[in-house]
């Protein structure tokens, strides 16, 4: 595996950056996962934005030299378009992530973990602006158009509530452990 195993610590830890966010995607991550036979690159990566058990979000962020947008780890209760999206990563489960060490985007297979939790992300962000910087106009135009889209149909509050409600059964769930 290219990249870092979890350290013990992550066991004890039990996974509090997957519960910040979830990891980025290389580009890499992302061809290897689109089907070829849904044509052109932007369908490809709308098939599987849209897949019913879709595990990928669209986010940004802005650095000085512009915008990057990528592709990251979807968030329980939210959808592809990541938008201050709060909530954990899909694939965190009680007995940690649910991916292989393999099958987890290079941003989780390169945090390298520390005893001390301070943990030390090795896919930069540097690194990824010029990573994505190929797919950057398709990423951006797919997310202002179903922005636009949830923003005006409610998706987004639905979203909203969804988590709110998750939030509150977890921590329900958790008063009865104390
Ligand atoms: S990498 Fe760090 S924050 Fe993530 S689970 Fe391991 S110890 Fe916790
Ligand atoms: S894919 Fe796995 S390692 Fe990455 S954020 Fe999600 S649960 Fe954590």
């Amino acid at each position: 595996m290219q990249g870092y195993k979890p350290g013990a610590e992550c066991s004890e830890c039990k996974g509090q950056c997957c519960k910040d966010k979830g990891c980025s995607l290389a580009p890499e991550d992302m061809l290897k996962a689109l089907n070829k036979e849904d044509g052109e690159l932007r369908d490809q990566i709308l098939t599987l934005l849209n897949d019913e058990n879709g595990l990928y979000a669209i986010d940004y962020f802005s650095e000085e030299a512009g915008t990057c947008f990528y592709l990251r780890m979807r968030h329980k209760c939210y959808n592809f378009i990541g938008v201050d999206a709060m909530g954990e990563c899909v694939a965190l489960t009680e007995t940690g992530c649910s991916l292989s060490p393999e099958k987890r985007p290079k941003g989780g297979r390169y945090l390298e973990s520390k005893p001390d939790r301070q943990c030390v992300q090795h896919y930069s962000r540097e690194q990824m602006c010029t990573d994505w910087a190929p797919y950057s106009d398709i990423l951006k135009s797919i997310w202002k158009e179903y922005h636009a889209k949830f923003e005006e149909d409610g998706t987004f509050d639905k979203c909203d509530d969804a988590y709110f409600a998750w939030l509150k059964e977890k921590r329900e769930k958790n008063k009865d452990f104390l």
